[in-house]
């Protein structure tokens, strides 16, 4: 195994937030500015004009603006009146995110395995994992990638069941002129920093395209009020997209589409380049992948991610503890999740954000190819 000389190869970070805020500085400068002038900071024109130009970027009647991805998803299932002793569908290798709001409404998440391929919701595993106690089903489109949700949403139909799509890594993927987000009963979107559409902190939406499911998420962000202070929804939080990043994003939304060009044009030149027989790249994605994550598969990861650090390239594993395994909830039996677990074994994420520069995907690919698996 060859480590090249550090002089000779530039620090690659797996993402640098700070080099997009360099280059729009003045633009948010004056969107900071128009807010703090406002004198207005909580559900107020900002928000409204980011859900309307949000809501018709997806192509959905309505999109409700929250505080995180997170409260999005629990938000989605109050909204459903899901809560204890009902199941929720979902899958083990996304983060947490959808077991975490699960569990917050009192429900039971259930998992089934992912697709070798797509890693994302198995569509078989799906119908076999369904009982007559399953309330709903989250699919997450993991890494940017839309998963198989034309044949989830036709299965979800059949059986009566809503749809939750997780966008929070997605934000613009498409297919067949239809959008993540466009496909469930509700969508849920995270604007996290790190996010393809991003904000300067916390910030989360829920879309529909059903009026009253619209109206019970507008009550459920704020405590539950009908009209002022009056209690009509119960369930309700204090979860709300704040005017200074409701204008952020805005902003930025225009720029969306560029952007994820750009995640693709680094992912393509990855698949292009890279020529390690003990690295798998993932497989190839058109508009239906916005390459939030580049995820490649290595016997070896671990070793991979050293020798990456070595060599001053970032990486990082998304994600190390499928949900069903996490310490804070432990269960018994243990649900069948091979696919999974092999993942969660072999997964690593090569830096892959809009701003990085052709010379440092090379530095990366010639990174991977300085590396040899041990025998
Ligand atoms: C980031 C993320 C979330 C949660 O979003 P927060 O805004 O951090 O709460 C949910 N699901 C997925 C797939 C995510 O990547």
């Amino acid at each position: 195994m060859t480590v090249p000389a550090a002089a000779a190869i530039p620090r690659v970070p797996l993402n640098d937030l700070a080099r997009a805020a360099r280059q729009e500085h003045d633009a948010l400068a004056a969107v900071l500015a128009r807010v703090a002038r406002s004198g207005w900071y909580v559900l107020g024109e900002e928000l409204r004009r980011f859900e309307a130009a949000f809501a018709a970027y997806v192509g959905v009647a309505h999109a409700v603006g929250v505080g995180n991805g997170t409260d999005a998803l629990e938000l989605a299932l109050r909204a459903l009146r899901i809560g204890p002793g009902r199941d929720v569908v979902t899958v083990a290798n996304a983060g947490m995110y959808s077991s975490t709001a699960i569990r917050r409404v009192g429900a039971r998440p259930v998992y089934a395995d992912v697709d070798e391929t797509t890693m994302n919701l198995d569509a078989h595993a799906l119908e076999a994992a369904l009982t007559p106690s399953t309330a709903a089903v989250i699919v997450t489109h993991l890494y940017g990638r839309l998963a198989d949700v034309e044949a989830i949403a036709a299965l979800c139909t059949a059986r009566g069941l809503p749809l939750i799509e997780d966008c929070a890594q997605a934000h613009g993927a498409r297919r067949g002129g239809r959008q993540a987000g466009a496909f469930g009963t509700l969508s849920c979107f995270s604007f996290y920093p790190t996010k393809n559409l991003g904000a300067l902190g916390d910030a989360g939406a829920v879309l529909t395209g059903d009026d009253a499911l619209a109206a019970r998420l507008r009550a459920l962000r704020q405590y539950g009020w009908g009209g002022k202070y009056e209690v009509r929804e119960p369930g309700g939080v204090n979860s709300r997209l704040d005017e200074v990043q409701a204008a952020v994003l805005a902003h930025r939304l225009a720029a969306l589409d560029a952007r994820n060009a750009r995640r693709r044009a680094v992912a393509r030149r990855y698949s292009q380049s890279l020529r390690n027989p003990a690295i798998a790249p993932p497989s190839p994605g058109g508009e239906d992948d916005v390459a939030h994550l580049y995820v490649v598969r290595c016997a070896q990861r671990d070793a991979l991610r050293a020798h990456l650090a070595a060599c001053g390239i970032g990486a990082d594993v998304h994600y190390p503890i499928p949900d069903h395994l996490q310490p804070a909830y432990p269960l018994s039996p243990l649900p069948h999740l091979p696919v999974t677990e092999r993942l969660a074994r072999e997964i690593l994420s090569l830096p892959c954000f809009p701003e990085l520069d052709d010379a440092e995907v090379d530095a990366v690919i010639e990174a991977c190819h300085a590396w040899r698996a041990a025998a």
